[in-house]
């Protein structure tokens, strides 16, 4: 039987490590770290992300900012707060939550952020930093999966990972990572022929496709590692993950469960960016 990766736990570990890690950093600069997370409409989804990113950081002994749009409002109000926050000295990290109304161009807005203050990783500069092997911000759901890697003591170098999904999000930059990390990477995606065979040759397995369940038990090579992101909300309210659970983890030597596995990740990371880059300013 496989070892359940409990990702709610080793959030909690990592969000205490943060929580000690401000109290020294306020000590000794006098200076609280501060996030703002700024929310365009009333997604119920987006919505729940953000309160849970405001608890989490005031928890740690973070400044939280939230700053509040209505559905309808213009690209320009947005770079206006953008522009403003990127000038206020009490705000070290700026996240604007995803998905953007349509008439918001999502990229315009990504690349507004100073990118010192993209603790999302999504500017260009923090995603070329990455690809040049000399990181900035790093994307926090990736990073979170390396974390939950390493503090499983899952070995990376010389690995076969296989990726199902090649977002800006998940996909690429975990692919990024595990390669810096030395394993040899496949990324797959609709056009990928032959999935399941790609998919059987994973020493660690990564599913972030967002299709509920897709990675069956004959996908998976026996004793892999597996990462499930998905985050699927079946018609009958069950939250489900891109992987069946129940017939891969009987095949694998690690498996992270949905929810309790990424997820909680997810926010760690952000507070780890976000104290990052409050000692980047203080130059620590
Ligand atoms: P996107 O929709 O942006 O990307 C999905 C990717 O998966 C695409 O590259 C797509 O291929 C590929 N894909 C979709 N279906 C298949 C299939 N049947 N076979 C092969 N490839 C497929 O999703 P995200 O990366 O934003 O998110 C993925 C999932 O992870 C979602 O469920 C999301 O909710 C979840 N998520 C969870 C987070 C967490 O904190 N736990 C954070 C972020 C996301 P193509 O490019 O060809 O279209």
């Amino acid at each position: 039987m496989s070892e359940i990766i409990n990702g709610n736990e080793i959030s909690r570990v990592i969000r205490e490590e943060i929580r000690k890690q401000t109290l020294t950093f306020r000590e000794k600069t006098g200076v609280t770290p501060g996030l703002a997370v700024v929310l365009v409409g009333a997604d119920p989804a987006s919505q729940i992300y953000v309160r849970r990113k405001g608890k989490a950081c005031e928890e740690v002994g973070f400044l939280s900012r939230e700053f509040r749009l209505s559905g309808d409002a213009e690209e320009k109000e947005l770079l206006e707060i953008i522009r403003q926050l990127n000038d206020d000295p009490a705000i070290h990290g700026i996240l604007v939550q995803l998905p953007l109304p349509r008439q918001i161009r999502s990229q315009a807005v990504i690349e507004a952020i100073a990118p010192q203050k993209d603790v999302d990783g999504f500017h260009p500069v923090n995603v070329g930093r990455l690809v040049a092997g000399n990181p900035g911000h790093v994307a926090c759901t990736p990073q979170g999966i390396i974390e939950l890697l390493d503090r499983t003591g899952v070995a990376i170098e010389g690995k076969e990972a296989v990726i199902v999904g090649r977002s800006n999000i998940v996909g690429k930059p975990l692919a990024l990572l595990l390669l810096a990390r030395h394993a040899t990477i496949t990324v797959c995606h609709t056009r990928t022929r032959n999935l399941p065979e790609t998919t059987r040759r994973a020493d660690i397995l990564v599913a972030a496709a967002g299709s509920p369940e897709m990675i069956r038990g004959e996908m998976v090579k026996e004793g892999a590692v597996v990462i499930d992101v998905g985050m699927n909300r079946l018609n009958d309210g069950r939250l489900v993950g891109d992987v069946a659970f129940a017939e891969v983890a009987p095949r694998a030597s690690h498996i992270t469960p949905v929810p309790g596995g990424v997820g909680p990740m997810t926010i760690a990371m952000l507070l780890q960016n976000t104290l990052n880059a409050a000692r980047l300013t203080e130059n620590l």
